[in-house]
């Protein structure tokens, strides 16, 4: 690696032959430092070349100095370039940032055919229609969708299961269109979050007509699939496997997604999820924590299992994906994809749990069944919990700068800013973190909470660490994980 030199063999003047620009650095392992800056440029570093670098010793003629200098850690000392470069790389980085709102979430019911025991969104049963979003209320809260600046728009339906209110889907899909076009038509496009279970002919050439993705949840196999989500007749597994493959057909088979949550059932099994997702032609997976909301907490689903279980659950289902990949089967584990993009990419992803400021509100917001508007997704099914910290008004009584420009909102934003978080503002992995504030808000009382004992923190700088460490360790696994950015 690099040479060390003492300041005055290199410089007999005592000036500093090089100016640091701003960067942190924290342990990486035994031996090995991750240093970053604020474009979310890293460098691993030993201890020995970390010295030199902090003392102004490191040698000009060195790879190192030139490797640093690249990603802007230091610049020599008559030049500005390195550091216009390095300005121009954060601005793009925070681009999104003043697109605003671009994902809108409507809950059209909270019943749900399906009883599972980590759901969090505390369903309601089939025959509670008081639990549907009425037509009045989805035309407000469409009102609010298009005074959105956001240069596209996605509008995603949500339950309990969306298509038992498929009429008031059907509604605000050719209303959303038709506002669309007569504002200048935006890029728009449209989610179904559903189960499946209840699809039929009909909904699929809807579907079809409008172009419409479908998003469903599939846990694994059909034992651990049914077992987490019990429905009458215990056949989930069947109708969303039958599900699939017809929307594919008239669909296509691209259009069709799926999620997967992990219960305590699932830790033993990674390979065998993994596996039944390749089985049914996906070409990645979002291995996911349970969330602390809703049924998950009630049903005592979501402290089934600690950080350290799920994170061996985790790495060891990373670790037979990249196996998959070095045989020549191309297969993404999403979340390592969102975090790689952010770390070999100039660009955010917009991923709203790792954005900082926070994605609530700016980057995704929720209007629930009976017109309240949330934050995000997480803090609705807090309020299903009867916390209503993260509720920014009411689509029936607020306006569009009362939601957006609201205090519940604002605070929040401002303190989710990682870069100034206590531990976040010394932290390397800064760069590719977030704050979200709903989580800790949730677990530890405020919007900020406590690193040391966050459970956010702890499962993210995990992740963090190994995947710099395979990157570093294994050059097929940086190509593999190169791929991988391009899709986070
Ligand atoms: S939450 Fe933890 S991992 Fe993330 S920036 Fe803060 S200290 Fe680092």
């Amino acid at each position: 690696m690099s040479k060390f030199r003492p300041l005055a063999a290199f410089d007999q003047s005592g000036a500093a032959p090089y100016t640091l620009l701003p960067f942190r650095f924290t342990r990486l392992d035994r031996d090995r430092y991750v240093a970053s800056n604020m474009a979310g440029e890293y460098a691993v570093l030993d201890r020995t070349t970390v010295e030199a670098l902090v003392k102004h010793q490191l040698a000009s003629d060195t790879n190192a100095y030139r490797d640093l200098a690249s990603r802007h850690f230091l610049i020599d000392a008559d030049s500005s370039v390195g550091r216009d470069l390095l300005a121009l790389k954060v601005r793009t980085r925070l681009s999104r940032l003043s697109e605003f709102t671009g994902l809108h979430i409507f809950v059209v019911t909270l019943r749900c055919e399906h009883s599972c025991p980590y759901c969090q969104v505390s369903r309601q049963s089939m025959d509670t229609e008081a639990f549907d979003m009425t037509l009045n209320t989805a035309n407000r809260a469409l009102d609010l969708v298009f005074r959105s600046p956001a240069p596209h728009l996605k509008i995603e339906f949500q339950g309990g299961e969306s298509l038992l209110n498929f009429p008031l889907i059907r509604h605000i899909i050719v209303r959303a269109k038709k506002i669309n076009a007569a504002q200048g038509d935006r890029p728009l496009q449209f989610v179904i979050a559903t189960n499946l279970a209840l699809i039929d002919d009909e909904m699929l050439a809807f579907a079809k007509e409008h172009d419409i993705l479908i998003s469903t949840s599939l846990d694994g196999p059909a034992d651990l699939h049914n077992c987490n989500r019990p429905r009458p007749g215990r056949d989930s597994y069947e109708r969303t496997i039958a599900g699939i493959e017809k929307a594919r057909r008239v669909l296509g088979h691209d259009r069709v997604g799926a999620l997967m949550t992990t219960t305590k059932e699932s830790l033993r099994q990674p390979r065998a999820i993994i596996d039944e997702y390749i089985r049914q032609g996906f070409d990645s997976i979002f291995l996911r924590p349970l969330s602390p909301y809703g049924f998950a907490v009630k049903t005592k689903s979501y402290a089934a299992y600690d950080v350290s279980s799920w994170l061996a659950f985790y790495f060891k289902g990373l670790s037979y994906i990249i196996e998959l990949n070095r045989q020549g089967q191309r297969f993404v584990e999403s979340y390592a994809a969102i975090i790689l993009s952010k770390i070999l990419t100039p660009f955010s992803s917009g991923y709203v749990d790792l954005g900082s400021p926070a994605g609530i509100g700016i980057g995704a917001v929720v209007y629930n069944y009976n017109g309240a508007v949330y934050a995000s997704d997480e803090a609705r099914m807090l309020a299903e919990m009867h916390d209503e910290t993260f509720k920014l008004g009411d689509v029936h009584t607020a306006s569009y700068e009362d939601i957006f420009l609201s205090d519940r909102l604002l605070d929040p934003l401002e303190e989710s800013v990682a870069l100034s978080v206590p531990m976040c503002s010394d932290c390397a992995f800064e760069p590719y973190c977030g704050a979200d504030p709903v989580f800790h808000h949730a677990t530890q009382g405020d919007y900020v909470g406590r690193k040391p004992t966050s459970a956010f923190c702890q499962r993210n700088m995990a992740i963090f660490r190994h995947l710099i460490r395979l990157m570093e360790d294994d050059p097929e696994v940086r190509l593999i994980f190169r791929s991988w950015a391009s899709r986070g």
